[in-house]
């Protein structure tokens, strides 16, 4: 044992986090050692408010602390249409457009026949729930740009359009590959405003 145990245990513990090596887990354990510690328990604090008061919406399926989430108990919001997106940080991406008044279906996720992730490992059956209420008139699929976006677009089209509804997929010009939240707000407007029918 290299580090005294507290030390050695701390650095452990954030070389568990997504891309943090041995090399930044160190330099993070030895800033928060040096860091006085009203903000290391501030920080603490937040990481475990976070975990605890965080859900999924039971409507659209976004995180959020109340449930239903604010966009969906947002009254102004248009019930008409439902966009349909991957993951929480595409809604972002989409409300800073600011051109989009409807609601969202976040899916968490998206197909991967390569991952072995299908259908009913991400949240369709809760946005096929969602369109027995008549007042849905189209679905706007917002699924990145990529294999899995695409192909999750694709099996959601087969499913959706026998059901009368109508199917939209925002427009290319994005760049292929990409995702959604990289996107540019002009460019991720102009999408949404040139989505065709599929
Ligand atoms: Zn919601």
């Amino acid at each position: 044992m290299l580090y005294a145990q507290p030390i050695a245990r701390l650095i452990e513990e954030l070389t568990k986090l997504p891309g943090i090596g041995p090399k930044t887990a160190q330099r993070l354990a030895f800033h928060l050692l040096f860091s006085p510690p009203e903000d290391v328990r501030t920080l603490a604090e937040a990481m475990v408010d976070a975990r605890q008061r965080v859900r999924y919406c039971s409507v659209c399926c976004n995180l959020t602390d109340q449930d239903p989430c604010s966009l969906c108990a947002d009254e102004a919001r248009e019930r008409t249409t439902i966009c349909v997106v991957e993951e929480p940080r595409d809604v972002v991406a989409m409300e800073k457009t600011r051109e989009y008044r409807g609601r969202y279906h976040v899916l968490q996720g998206a197909i991967s026949p390569m991952e072995g992730v299908g259908p009913e490992d991400i949240r369709i059956k809760e946005l096929l729930a969602r369109l027995n209420d008549p007042t849905v008139k189209e679905l706007i699929l917002a699924t990145n740009p990529d294999l899995e976006g695409e192909a999750t677009a694709m099996y959601l089209a087969r499913l959706l359009k026998p059901m009368g509804l109508k199917v939209t997929r925002i427009a290319r010009g994005l760049p292929v590959g990409g995702d959604l939240e990289y996107a540019d707000e002009v460019t991720l407007s102009k999408a949404l405003e040139g989505r065709r029918e599929i």
